[in-house]
């Protein structure tokens, strides 16, 4: 599984503030719509390119690049209102042969494998292949014209109805349809999803300016969380140099120390982003996500145990968010002292029961047990890590071993043999996949 990752394989990025925000900006959309916010969720994609769509049912998918280019979070929001209408209004994109055969609900557990932590160690190496495979199905799929005027107008009305201007999502679609001129090659996939056109732009025009709240300016606590979020994006995700040039040290604004944060942290620069976690934490004391992320440099950097009461400091101050409980149970378990270990465990078992799609906490857990001589409950763990890694192959061999040394009837050989079960199918399904791909490569090498 060790391939080089293939030019279209994309992983998610997970991040506690991004999550949050993704949530607190996002949910009342969703029940203007009618949806039961809860059981909609949003994933940001480590894709330059403009895109967001929706698959496997009440899934949002957004591309880093979608985020990057807003403007400011209204043109954001804009976007997140139009997908709405695509989950609420019951639009079935016109799929492929082999998105169909893939199985849409097995596409999710692909995905989440893939998953890279923002402020942290990645796990992402078995779950990238199958990720990237069930995203570029995503490339034949389209929405009607239909179906995206249905989607513009609702979109406008939801806005509405929570009060905001639907002027960024009209600001955001104009900015695309420069785009239409280009050979689809350079296009952005948002454009060939959602096709777009100017008669559609006039009538969304039409809609957004019968509303009461046209022309407001974006809410400002949301605009300001969003511009940090953009910051601390572009600092993770850009060639430091770039970052330095759009935020040089002269710039003392939060915005721009958070993302120079990032850039120091990246360009290994530890005191420099150190210096600027400082200063961000005497900014705002109380912030969660300043504490994890000078917790992260102390730890990258080597020092450990320095960032325990740190990362501690962070939870306290969020003592919902797992991806942080996470991080302080990773720091704890990889100083491989007995006595963490068993503080570990608590911690990260609590993070798992909330986030079950965590393949890092599950790696951390599983040690963590495996350290105490709880060797069954560190098969499950490990279980549960490939499961939702998406490498069925492997989540067969733990789960087995795990149902082996459970008693039956127990809740952990029930989960065990869940596991089993649904890894034993997907696995043969992947097996079969591979060497279809693989005639399929050969016929075409044969014909050239
Ligand atoms: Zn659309």
């Amino acid at each position: 599984m060790l391939l080089p990752a293939p030019a279209w394989a994309q992983s998610i990025l997970r991040d506690a503030e991004t999550e949050a925000f993704f949530r607190a900006s996002s949910d009342p959309i969703f029940a203007a719509a009618g949806l039961t916010p809860q059981s909609v969720h949003m994933y940001l994609l480590h894709a330059n390119s403009i895109n967001a769509f929706v698959t496997g049912g009440q899934n949002i998918f957004i591309h880093s690049g979608l985020l990057l280019e807003s403007d400011d979070v209204n043109e954001f929001l804009g976007v997140i209102a139009h997908e709405t209408c695509h989950i609420a209004c019951g639009h079935r994109l016109r799929t492929g042969e082999a998105y169909a055969s893939a199985g849409a609900t097995s596409v999710l557990s692909m995905v989440l494998g893939a998953a890279a932590i923002l402020a942290g160690g990645t796990d992402a190496g078995m779950g990238i292949m199958m990720a990237g495979q069930s995203m570029a199905q995503g490339q034949f799929l389209a929405y009607s014209r239909g179906q995206e005027s249905e989607a513009d107008l609702a979109g406008a009305r939801y806005l509405e109805t929570v009060g905001m201007s639907g002027e960024g999502m009209i600001r955001f679609f104009d900015k695309l349809r420069d785009q239409e001129i280009l050979a689809q090659v350079r296009q952005d996939p948002y454009i060939r999803t959602h096709p777009l056109n100017r008669t559609r732009i006039l009538q969304l025009q039409e809609a957004v300016e019968r509303s009461p709240y046209y022309g407001n300016k974006p809410n400002p606590t949301l605009e300001e969380q969003f511009q940090r979020l953009k910051a601390k994006l572009l600092g993770y995700l850009y060639e430091p140099r770039r970052t330095l040039r759009l935020y040089p040290p002269s710039d003392t604004s939060l915005a721009a120390r958070y993302a120079r944060v990032y850039a120091y942290n990246k360009a290994l620069e530890w005191d420099l982003a150190l210096e600027e976690a400082k200063a961000l934490v005497a900014m705002e004391p109380e912030n969660p996500y300043f504490h994890e992320i000078m917790g992260q440099i102390l730890f990258e950097n080597g020092r450990v145990k320095d960032s325990l009461p740190v990362f501690q400091k962070a939870v306290d101050l969020a003592p919902d968010q797992p991806l942080i409980s996470t991080a302080l149970g990773q720091a704890m378990v990889s100083l491989e002292d007995k006595a963490l270990m068993e503080k570990a465990i608590p911690i990260l078992e609590d993070a798992t029961r909330r986030d079950r799609g965590n393949s890092f906490a599950w790696f951390n857990l599983a040690k963590a047990y495996s350290w105490m001589g709880r060797e069954a409950e560190a098969s499950l763990a490990t279980a549960e890590r490939f499961y939702s890694a998406g490498n069925p192959i492997q989540a067969v061999m733990h789960a087995q071993r795990a149902v082996d040394s459970f008693k039956a009837g127990t809740p952990e050989w029930l989960r065990a043999q869940d596991i089993l079960y649904v890894s034993q199918e997907a696995a043969e399904k992947f097996q079969k996949q591979q060497r279809r791909q693989q005639r399929r490569r050969l016929t075409f090498d044969n014909q050239e």
